[in-house]
């Protein structure tokens, strides 16, 4: 086992390059271990035996032929259970999708499988992505590696807590507000959220369109550019993707480049109410950015104090609209209804199979799109919005990359913010500017945390649009020194 707790997707492919192991034999282990260890953690919704197994062989198969294989082939990855496998469960954590069967891949999966990838199972996460915990999950509550009686943080809380606990050498999870960086630092792992556009969403079960994205959980900052080069691109069946070109310099930064970035920090991020460990924490991931020769220095992101407000106003109006098309028709049904006629099935599936989180939002944003309120709130929010980007673009005047907490804390207790949704909101205050600006973020731990004993915190980079290059890079080196 202690085996399967070093592999990256960078041994895992060398190890397979020199045949010191197959892809078949590495994946019975995980599925070995997941069984034993998954009864503690709780990370997977669904396990996709037959299916991996056969991937695996696959691409024992095209190294046996000696084709030119693919740094992820035979490479077991946790797939978050909001992106579409076709034959395989798809419910996104929710009672509505529980007996749902995707019927088509998405795209960023086929792009795997074309790299032979293998795919172990689904992860579990919030209903609909919707939280900071995965407590909102209808089906369970996954546990924090690091301490069994702490969140892995949400909304892809099981694709984290998988990789964090070596059941999975890395993990998809999607990105509305902080659904990948927040876990990941909960959990003492990498968590990349790409530039708006970067990478394809057919076939993810849409949150929030103006804000979701898929990206990559993992080890290293190396294995997350490894999988988020595989990922991107443009693809005609997502008309908001875009064709942006990444070279060489994703997986092979030069030190003399990184050297030249300045990296700012956002006064208004370093504020009261930022936890006293936490904050230290980020203080030594400061010190040794520094320690590369790279200059600091402080901005400010004025209209930051708007991001929590303007994203709940943005994001419920979107939720509102996406949630419309689970309506007991389409997709599945909850069994023993026993519809009367047709307004009975909505009635029925809609009120048994939504959690309180999916309709606590739906509620809201059908609200704040209704006529006497759509200028008062939703229009004013899309202003606000754009006064928020507007920040990020001055600030990038001056500053390459730009520096913040991911969380206002390390992992909380399950339970400790259940009882007031607007507790639990705050936690994503760093998080959030991101999506409405539609920059990409990562984050990486600040530095090795030792299993129940510590709680690992993460520190988050911010790069310009598509400049995702720039904070791979960074974290590539300090990686290299941690
Ligand atoms: N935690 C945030 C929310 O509850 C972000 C969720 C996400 O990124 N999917 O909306």
């Amino acid at each position: 086992m202690e085996f399967l707790h070093d592999l990256t997707i960078k041994k895992f492919h060398e190890g397979l390059k020199k045949k010191k192991f197959s892809a078949l034999e590495i994946t019975k282990e995980f599925f070995d271990y997941i069984n034993d260890k998954d009864k503690e953690i709780e990370a997977y919704l669904s396990l996709n035996k037959d299916f991996a197994f056969k991937q695996a062989e696959a691409a024992d198969l095209a190294i046996a032929k000696e084709e030119d294989i693919s740094e992820l082939t035979g490479v077991p990855l946790a797939i978050k259970d909001n992106i579409l496998i076709k034959g395989l469960p798809s419910t996104a954590a929710s009672k509505m999708l529980e007996n749902y069967t995707a019927s088509y891949d998405a795209t960023i999966i086929t792009k795997l499988e074309n790299e032979k990838a293998v795919f172990l199972g689904k992860t579990n996460m919030d209903e609909f992505a919707m939280g900071s915990s995965t407590e909102n999950s209808a089906f369970k509550k996954t546990k924090n590696p690091y301490d069994l009686e702490r969140v892995p943080g949400g909304s892809s809380g099981g694709s984290a807590a998988a990789v964090a606990s070596s059941m999975a050498i890395a993990a998809l999870g999607s990105d509305t507000g902080g659904s990948i960086r927040q876990p990941a630092s909960f959990c003492g792992v990498v968590g990349l959220k790409p530039t708006y556009g970067a990478v394809s969403r057919f076939g993810l079960i849409a949150m929030a369109s103006s804000l979701d994205q898929i990206g990559p959980i993992a080890k290293t900052v190396e294995d997350a550019a490894i999988l988020f080069k595989s990922i991107a691109g443009k693809d005609k069946l997502d008309s908001t993707s875009v064709d942006a070109k990444y070279g060489d310099e994703l997986l092979n930064p030069k030190l003399e480049n990184i050297k030249k970035l300045k990296v700012g920090l956002p006064k208004e991020y370093f504020i009261e109410g930022l936890d006293d460990y936490a904050k230290k924490e980020i203080e030594k991931a400061i010190d040794k950015i520094k320690s590369l020769g790279i200059e600091i220095k402080e901005i400010s992101l004025p209209h930051t104090k708007y991001a929590l407000s303007v994203y709940y106003i943005i994001m419920t109006a979107e939720v509102s609209a996406n949630l419309a098309r689970f309506d007991g028709i389409r997709y599945s049904r909850l069994k023993n209804l026993e519809p009367r006629n047709l307004l009975d099935i909505y009635l029925k599936q809609k009120g048994e199979g939504f959690g309180p989180e999916p309709r606590r939002r739906a509620i809201l944003g059908t609200y704040v799109l209704s006529s006497g309120y759509y200028d008062a709130y939703y229009s004013k929010a899309q202003k606000v919005r754009r006064l928020i980007r507007n920040d990020f673009d001055d600030a990038f005047k001056e500053v390459d990359i730009i520096l913040t907490p991911v969380s206002p804390t390390p992992a909380f207790k399950i339970g400790e913010k259940t009882a007031d949704p607007l507790k639990m909101y705050l936690s994503d205050i760093f998080t959030i500017p991101l999506n409405l600006a539609g920059l990409p973020g990562i984050s990486i731990p600040v530095r090795k945390y030792e299993k129940n004993k510590e709680l690992p915190v993460g520190f988050q980079l911010i790069g310009k649009p598509f400049q995702e290059a720039d904070i791979l890079g960074l974290g590539q080196f300090y990686d290299r020194i941690t």
